[in-house]
């Protein structure tokens, strides 16, 4: 069976190099190129961009970006069984896939890229979230990437674009929406994936914002949402009593009621409090 990039089809791919899916990587694989390019598509224009692409595995997702025109891909891959496949593709597309063999949480890629720098991956579960959360939190704002599209599962994708009043509104709503435009692109059943996890899919869609949507300090606001959501539907009056003296007359100020609770405040709300506290 011929493929639109003249590489073999991924169940081929899998067989020869044997990837037999570890489950303490995360391993549940996209075998249809079709899925994967209109994934990549979700991107956005990848043809003046350089991409970081994490956990390729056998190569779906990073046939899919570089088919839809990606400048180059630096992909990060923690299983060297992987390698031997990732490199036919570096052969198919000479000087546009740079493969590393590391753990992306423990290394920094960006000095190997020039901008704009867009982040696109099917995560692995286990680590998806503390990725999400350290390229969100970074030093100095704007960051080094342009965009991030990525693959969670669904009641993550979920909570990452819940607004408030909803179950699934917490500390990465707030965290997500303050600094970026977050919007699920698209979602999968199990089925799209082998092996087929027991859960859904969601691929999420966050655009940087180069201002934050309201004036705060990022660790005053870390602070107070995780003491707020750590007692969730407690008074913020009780849940925030160790954050700051007279929290009561700062909620007021900030137009807060004292007797309200962390998931009936609006990001404003939150950041007009970070205000408040920081005086
Ligand atoms: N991108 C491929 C696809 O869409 O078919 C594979 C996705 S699979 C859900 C997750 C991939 O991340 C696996 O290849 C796994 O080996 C890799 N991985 C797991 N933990 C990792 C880590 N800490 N750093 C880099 N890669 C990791």
């Amino acid at each position: 069976m011929s493929t639109i990039d003249g590489l073999p089809p991924l169940r081929e791919v899998i067989k020869t190099h044997d990837l037999v899916a570890k489950k303490q990587l995360g391993q549940n694989f996209l075998l249809d190129l079709n899925l994967t390019a209109k994934i990549a598509r979700m991107a956005g224009d990848l043809s003046g961009s350089d991409v970081i692409e994490v956990g390729p595995g056998p190569g779906g997702l990073t046939r899919g970006l570089l088919a839809e025109g990606a400048r180059r891909v630096l992909a990060i891959e923690k299983d060297a069984r992987c390698l031997p496949a990732l490199a036919e593709i570096s052969d198919a597309y000479p000087g546009r896939l740079e493969v590393i063999n590391a753990d992306a949480l423990t290394i920094d890629p960006t000095d190997r890229l020039t901008g704009p720098i867009r982040i696109v991956a099917n995560l692995p579960y286990n680590v998806g979230t503390e990725l999400l959360v350290r390229w969100l939190t970074p030093a100095v704002w704007p960051p080094f990437w342009d965009s991030l599209t990525l693959m969670f599962q669904k009641e993550v994708a979920e909570r990452i674009v819940a607004k408030p009043g909803s179950k699934a509104y917490g500390r990465l709503a707030l965290l997500a929406q303050w600094r970026t435009e977050a919007r699920i692109v698209m979602t999968l059943p199990p089925e799209a994936f082998t092996p087929a996890p027991k859960i859904h899919s969601a691929v999420v869609h966050l655009k940087k914002l180069n201002e934050p949507r309201y004036p705060a300090d990022g660790a005053v606001l870390a602070r107070l949402t995780a003491a707020a959501f750590n007692q969730r539907r407690k008074m913020l009056r009780s849940s925030l009593k160790g954050v700051a003296p007279d929290i009561e007359d700062r909620l007021i100020a900030a137009g807060i009621a004292p007797t309200d609770r962390a998931e009936d405040i609006p990001l404003e709300g939150f950041c007009a409090l970070a205000r408040e506290v920081a005086k």
